[in-house]
Parts: structure tokens; sequence; C-alpha cells
């Protein structure tokens, strides 16, 4: 039986900020320049910027069907990708 959990890695977090594509109710967002209404289905980069996309990020819980449509592109969490980009955020304000 097949299921899914969670891998830890170590990754470069200015690199997800550069190419995620962050997916909500039913369109996908850009993180490099906040561009809305993506379609995630098919998008390869970023109709604004050009960016192209290597990571995806779920608002929602559908996981498996996001999966299904892209496995192209590197799944994260985004509550553990917002905590790691914050903390990068609250170290710079120090440094
Ligand atoms: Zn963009």
């Amino acid at each position: 039986m097949k299921d899914l959990v969670r891998v830890w890695n170590e990754m470069d977090i200015d690199d997800i900020g550069k190419h995620l594509l962050i997916i909500g109710e039913s369109t996908g967002d850009c993180s490099n320049c906040r561009e809305l209404g993506i379609n995630y289905s098919t998008a390869t980069t970023c109709p604004k910027c050009n960016n192209y996309f290597k990571y995806v990020a779920s608002r929602t819980h559908e996981i498996r069907k996001i999966k299904t449509r892209r496995p192209d592109l590197i799944f994260i969490d985004l509550e553990d990708y917002k905590k790691a980009a914050g903390k990068i955020k609250a170290k710079s304000l120090f440094f």
C-alpha cells in the first residue's frame, strides 16, 4: 500500500523562493514576482517574469491531485518554506 509522507531535505531556501509555484484554490502564484492566476496544470514558466518553476507548494490539501498533474516539480511544504524564509528574513534584519 502506498501513501504520502513528507521527507526532510536540506534545501536552498533562496532557490525555492525564486522558482516556486504556489497553488491556491484553483490557480497558482509565482513566488518570484507575485503574479497571480497562473494555470498550474500546464505552466512551466511564469507568464509575467518568465521565471521557470522547479518547486510547487499548495495552500490547500490537494497534494495528490497536484502531484499527479505536476510530476516534474519538487513538492515542498508551504509552511516549512515560510518558516525557513522567515528565519532568513529575521537574520538579515540584524546583520
Ligand atoms: Zn513571476
